[in-house]
Formats: structure tokens, C-alpha cells, sequence
């Protein structure tokens, strides 16, 4: 969301600087932003975990990280530059004496200027240690500054409703709500966010965009991948709350929002909540109709053999976590009632993508006789978000010839044709909007919990009853029949992606 305005002097404190978000994504984001020229004069990283790091030892891992998934080259001054604002803490979370001399730290840092640093306290660690993280930096006195002092916390945000409010709830004594950054790196996608500019920088989507036209929604989000090196973690979550709660409904609510009255977080989190409010709840007893849980079995991504969720690392294997998830809701206000949005995701899936595919009604009255319309298909506006990022639209054209014969054909917009250069990392935006004080792409608590609401009644009723075909799906197929199910009760299917169209298509 950033122009190029004023970014202030920062200390950006990891913790948890020894792990994987650190060393894959926080400092190579950091570093392109520093090759770039956006950071200010002023700034600095401490890196702060358990593990037996020093300054050089933290420099060397940053260094392999920045080489690896940074954007810009790390060339010997250009790095020196960048290492040199790299410093390293160690100790222990829960201990007092840490937080004493990671406060010495920062305030030399900020006795050797006269301008107001901001304080950034990163919580790139395992969930379970926010509240006593944020809890002794209270106690400490670190963040007292409301204007200058935040917190950044990934998601997943809770596990539950319950869990949700309760963690708002602690965090709230000690931080106001604009200090708190809950991030879900989606968000800072530009494709994501281009979602705000295509809907409400252009004329001709508003009047369409509502159920007078639009027949339905799907909202796609596919991986090849398995669970990697993060079975232990993933097999207490599952596909509905580290992917649903958060990714899939941020996009629903970007795509079914009102228009904002301008782009202040403010405004843009209050029309985004109004969405999520909007959805219709689920009955617990009905949630066999509205939502569908798959488990990956054995099988192949392309001619790879893989093996099935339950052999993974540190996987039970009884597990009956889902890896796939199908959705159906419904948006009742004026604009969408009446109007299916259809979610799907999971992991294990033929092709790495994620779409937002909307449907248009047909038109009114078919003037044309049957035989003419033989390869008829509604309109369609596919927003792809990743990979090739672009903007598809669907439309009938004549077939060149003496006959009247209509078939669908596609008008491409795509972001690497029309720009070049790759989009940044959306830890870059990200970073950005944090130093800055901008809170837009921040998840509010209401919002977070709102989420939590809607899913509330499936999480209790999958609870109550396990699944009793687990695994229900062959890696490498789109998920479990009940998921085409779900959508042929009415008259409908799932979109193959546009991607694999184009590929069949040799496009
Ligand atoms: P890691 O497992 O790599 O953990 C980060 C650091 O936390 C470790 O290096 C470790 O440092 C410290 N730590 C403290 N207690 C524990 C513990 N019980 N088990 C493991 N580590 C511990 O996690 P990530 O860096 O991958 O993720 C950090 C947070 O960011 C998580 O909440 C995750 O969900 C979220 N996230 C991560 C993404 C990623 O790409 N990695 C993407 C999106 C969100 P030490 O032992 O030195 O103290």
C-alpha cells in the first residue's frame, strides 16, 4: 500500500531469528528493500532467539538466506552495508534479563540520533510464544509508545473462536490494537492487492459486479506440495484453519466487499468485516451440505511418485486432519444474495495455483437457435494470483467462416508481459507498510474472530464425527468426489484452472 513517502528511522527486533521465516523471507525482503533505497538512513535488525549464535555467525546465515531467495544480488559492498545493521541477542524467551539488555540495545541505538525510532518486535517463533513474548515486553516497559512501538505476529491467529478471543483478549492488555500486526503474508501479494485497484480504478466492474449478473464465485487455492518439513505443525491445524480462515476468506472478502470510501485501513478493515458478517452461518447438523474434508492418499504430482498424508514426516498415522477442503457460502446482503461462492483448497493437488474465477449469468434471451451455440459457455473474469499472474476474460465470438457459429474465446492481461520485472515478495510491501505505521494490510481483531465465527460450526461438527474415509483422495487428483458433489447438486462444476487449460491447450 506505500508510496514513497517519509519512512522513519526503525529497529526492526526478530525473534525467533534463528529460524526458517527469518532466514527464507524477513531478511531477504529487508535486503532488496535496502538494495532498492527505500530504508532510511537510520536502522538496524537484532536478531534474538536460544540458539548459539554471534553477530558474525547470524550475519553468515543471513548472508546464505539473502543469497538464496533475494531478489537483488548480494555484492560484497552492497551486502557489507546491509550486514553491518545485523546484530544478534541470545537467550531465552521467558527470561527477564533478555528483555533487559535487548532494552539497553535499543535505546543506545536511539541516544545516537535525535529522531523518534520506531520499535518493530517481530514474532517469527511458534505460536505458543506470543503471550509470554508480548507479555514480558509489556512488563519491561518496551512498548509503551503507541505511535512508534508494534508488534508483528503471524498467522495462524488462535485455533478456534475461543482461543481467538482469549489471545486478543491478552494482547489487548498490553497493546492498543493499532500496535498489533497480525500478518498474513497473502495480503501482501500485488496480485492480491490488485484486486482493490481492478475493482474500484476501473468504471466498468462496478455495475456488473453483483447478483443481477454474477451466477456464482470460485475461489481457488491449490498446491502441489505436501506437508515438507512441517508435518508437526500442520497435522494440528489442517487445511481449514491454515488456509480458509485466512487466505481464502481475505480474498473472498476483496472480491465481495462494498466500495470503500477511500483506501484508509480504517475504512478498507471495516467494509472487509462487513462481508464476513454478511455470511450466512452454517448449522451445525447441515454441515455435511455446505462443506467437504479430504485426506490426501499415495499417488503422483506429474510422474512423481508421492506418498499419502498419513506416511509423511511426523504425521500420525491414524491422522484425520484434512488436507483439502470445499466450501459453499452464501453473502446475504443486497449485492450477493442468493449468489454461491464456492472455496476450495488443499494440498496434494495436480497444479500450483490460485484463482478467483466469477461467472457471469447468461444473457437474457438466446437469439440465436441451438445449433449456433453448440460450444457456448458463459462469460467468465478469471483474476489469476499465482502463478503467471494476469487477468483473463472469457467472451463468445464468431468462428470466422459463411456460418454463424459462436465459441468462447479469451482476452489476456498478464502482469510479466505488460511490467517485466516479477512482482516484489510480498514481505517486501509488507516490511514497508510496518515501518511506516500502515495498517491496512494488518488483520483486525474483529476480523480474525469474525473469521473464526463463520468456520466455528464445521471445526465443531468435523470434531464430533470423524471421518471415516480418510484418506479420500489420490495425490495428484483435484480432491474427493463430494467436492464435485457439492456443486453438481446444482447444476454446476468446478473450474478446471485456466492454467491447465492453456497448457491442454498448448497456449
Ligand atoms: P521455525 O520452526 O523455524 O521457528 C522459528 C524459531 O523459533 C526457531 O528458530 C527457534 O529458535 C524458535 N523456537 C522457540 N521455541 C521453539 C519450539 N518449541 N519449536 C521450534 N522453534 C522454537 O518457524 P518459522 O520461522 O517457520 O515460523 C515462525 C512463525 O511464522 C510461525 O508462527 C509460523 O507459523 C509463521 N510463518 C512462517 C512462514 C515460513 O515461511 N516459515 C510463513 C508464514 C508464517 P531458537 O531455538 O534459536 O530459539
Amino acid at each position: 500500500m506505500s508510496d514513497r513517502g517519509a519512512i522513519p528511522p526503525f529497529v526492526l527486533t526478530i525473534f525467533g531469528a534463528s529460524g526458517d521465516l527469518a532466514w527464507r523471507k524477513l531478511l531477504p525482503a529487508l535486503f532488496d528493500l535496502h538494495a532498492d533505497g527505500w530504508l532510511p538512513g537510520r536502522w538496524a535488525v537484532i536478531g534474538l532467539a536460544r540458539s548459539p549464535l554471534d553477530d558474525v555467525a547470524f550475519r553468515a546465515r543471513a548472508r546464505d538466506g539473502v543469497a538464496r531467495f533475494a531478489r537483488r544480488p548480494a555484492e560484497d559492498s552492497r551486502w557489507s552495508a546491509f550486514a553491518e545493521r545485523l546484530s544478534y541477542l541470545q537467550g531465552d524467551y521467558a527470561d527477564p534479563a533478555v528483555y533487559a539488555a535487548l532494552a539497553r540495545r535499543l535505546r543506545a541505538f536511539e541516544a545516537e540520533g535525535p529522531e523518534r525510532i520506531h520499535r518493530i518486535f517481530y514474532l517469527a517463533v511458534p505460536p505458543a510464544l506470543t503471550e509470554v513474548i508480548i507479555a514480558r515486553l509489556g512488563k519491561a516497559g518496551m512498548v509503551q509508545d503507541r505511535t512508534c512501538h508494534r508488534v508483528v505476529i503471524e498467522k495462524p491467529f488462535g485455533h478456534d473462536l475461543a482461543s481467538a478471543r482469549a489471545l486478543n483478549g491478552s494482547l489487548r492488555r498490553i497493546l492498543a490494537e493499532d500496535q498489533i500486526y497480525r500478518l498474513d503474508h497473502y495480503l501482501g501479494k500485488d496480485t492480491v492487492q490488485n484486486i482493490l485497484a481492478m475493482r474500484f480504478g476501473n468504471a466498468f466492474f462496478e455495475p456488473i459486479w453483483n447478483r443481477q449478473y454474477i451466477d456464482h464465485i470460485q475461489i481457488t487455492v491449490a498446491e502441489t506440495a505436501g506437508v515438507e518439513h512441517r508435518g508437526g505443525y500442520y497435522d494440528q491445524i489442517g487445511a481449514l484453519r491454515d488456509m480458509v480462515q485466512s487466505h481464502l476468506f481475505q480474498i473472498l472478502c476483496l472480491i465481495a466487499m462494498e466500495p470503500p470510501v477511500s483506501m484508509n485501513a480504517e475504512e478498507i478493515h471495516h467494509k472487509k468485516l462487513e462481508v464476513l458478517r454478511a455470511i450466512r452461518p452454517i448449522r451445525r447438523d447441515a454441515v455435511a451440505a455446505w462443506a467437504v474434508r479430504g485426506q490426501y492418499g499415495p499417488g503422483r504430482i506429474g510422474e512423481e511418485p508421492v506418498p499419502g498424508y498419513r506416511e509423511e514426516p511426523d504425521v500420525d498415522p491414524r491422522s484425520n486432519t484434512e488436507t483439502y477442503v470445499a466450501l459453499k457460502l452464501f453473502v446475504d446482503n443486497w449485492r450477493w444474495h442468493g449468489v454461491p461462492f464456492y472455496l476450495r483448497t488443499g494440498k496434494r493437488l495436480p497444479v500450483k495455483v490460485s484463482e478467483v474465477s466469477i461467472t457471469f449469468r447468461p444473457v437474457p434471451h438466446r437469439a440465436f437457435p441451438e445449433a449456433v451455440l453448440r460450444s457456448w459457455q458463459p462469460n467468465r473474469l478469471i483474476l489469476r494470483l499465482q502463478p503467471e499472474e494476469g487477468i483473463l476474460l472469457r467472451f463468445q465470438v464468431k468462428v470466422p467462416g459463411p456460418v454463424m457459429r459462436l465459441e468462447p474465446a479469451d482476452m489476456h492481461f498478464l502482469y510479466q508481459e505488460a511490467f517485466g520485472d516479477p512482482p516484489p515478495e510480498a514481505y517486501e510491501t509488507l516490511l514497508l507498510d510496518l515501518i511506516r505505521g500502515d495498517t491496512t494490510q494488518s488483520l483486525e481483531a474483529a476480523w480474525v474472530e469474525a473469521a473464526w465465527e463463520v468456520l466455528q460450526p464445521i471445526l465443531d461438527a468435523w470434531a464430533a464425527q470423524p471421518p471415516e474415509d480418510f484418506p479420500n483422495y489420490a495425490a495428484g487428483t483435484w480432491g474427493p468426489p463430494e467436492a464435485e458433489a457439492l456443486l453438481a447438486a446444482e447444476g454446476r462444476s468446478w473450474h478446471p484452472p485456466t492454467l491447465l487449460e492453456r497448457r491442454a491447450e498448448g497456449r
